[in-house]
């Protein structure tokens, strides 16, 4: 509930000046490893989206897979196996797929 939440602030500052009711369309981006589940969310969504002035969107979410990266050289790191840097050693990190994110927002705006 609070990442649809979350979100819906997002969209508010993304779209200004523009209101909610002028947005068609969200498109959400859903990381692998982000820990939600899609069907939960578009759930919440569904159920949050009048009460935040957003009666007219609906929602679209892709889903992104995990990616990992070398913490010290940058390297990607493969996600098989230690999650360690072939070339350094080094410690990786989540470079993708960790997050839900705002991708993309449709709005109609009407002609003056
Ligand atoms: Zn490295």
């Amino acid at each position: 509930m609070s990442l649809v939440h979350a979100l819906f602030d997002q969209a508010d500052r993304a779209i200004g000046a523009h209101p909610a009711s002028a947005v068609k369309r969200l498109t959400v981006r859903i990381g692998e490893l982000a820990g939600v589940d899609c069907e939960l969310f578009r759930t919440a969504f569904e159920g949050c989206r009048e009460e935040r002035g957003y009666g007219a969107a609906t929602l679209e979410t892709t889903l992104e897979r995990a990616a990992w990266s070398c913490r010290a050289c940058g390297a990607a790191v493969a996600p098989e196996g230690p999650l360690r840097c072939a070339a350094c050693d080094g410690e990786a990190r989540l470079a993708a797929g960790g997050e839900l994110m705002l991708d993309r927002l449709e709005l109609e705006v009407a002609d003056v």
